[in-house]
């Protein structure tokens, strides 16, 4: 059995471990905080219009503080690039979902449990990492295409794979797949609008508000 003294050194050594553990987190969790980046400062010819900093989204209420677009560096860059390849087709890239904090994944989760549309925040969204966006596309003047469906569209339609598309949906969701893979993002099967940047989902799940980012 081990004495007091070894016991004492047991706890003390335990609590040294946690502190490092919490310390070396937390430091990473800032360090990312902070390198985050206003996607319209880096792209000012992005349309940035984010549906959950108005009440115009699935959860019928706002849910952001702030209507900036905020995103990893990497992520910021491969978004410049897609909306590059599209303003030689004439069109733009319409942003309207970037980094969002963890609180709000947990309020969708506990409205709309549903992994597939709304990802479990325990897991954590890669929108909590700022490593991804929802989009969909523009022509010149700011008008949104025709996709298929709405952003945020809980139905068939949404899928990436829906057979019942007409040939414009077809065309425009084909095209935004094109510049969002070739600029590096991935798609997911479930939601059209969805990309992933695959460099950062390793990234720390962040719960700061858009409001306090700069
Ligand atoms: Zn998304």
């Amino acid at each position: 059995m081990a004495d007091a003294g070894t016991r004492r050194l047991r706890r003390v050594s335990g609590a040294a471990v946690l502190a490092v553990t919490w310390l070396g987190c937390c430091t990473a969790l800032f360090a990312a905080q902070s390198r985050l980046v206003d996607a319209s400062a880096a792209d000012p010819t992005l349309l940035i219009e984010l549906s959950y900093a108005t009440a115009d989204n699935f959860m019928g209420e706002t849910l952001y503080d702030d209507d900036r677009c905020f995103l990893r560096p990497g992520t910021a860059d491969k978004l410049k690039e897609a909306n590059a390849f599209l303003r030689m087709a004439g069109m733009r890239l319409v942003v309207c979902d970037c980094y969002r904090p963890l609180s709000v994944q947990k309020r969708m989760f506990r409205r709309f449990p549903q992994p597939g549309l709304v990802a479990d925040p325990r897991k954590g969204s890669n929108h909590n990492r700022a490593a991804a966006v929802d989009v969909c596309l523009a022509d010149n003047d700011g008008l949104r295409l025709d996709m298929g469906s709405g952003v945020d569209e809980f139905s068939e339609k949404s899928r990436s794979d829906y057979p019942g598309l007409s040939p414009e949906a077809l065309k425009n969701r084909r095209l935004l797949n094109d510049a969002m893979t070739w600029a590096g993002f991935t798609s997911i099967t479930t939601e059209w609008w969805h990309y992933n940047d695959p460099d950062g989902r390793k990234d720390p799940v962040m719960d700061v508000a858009i409001k306090d980012l700069s």
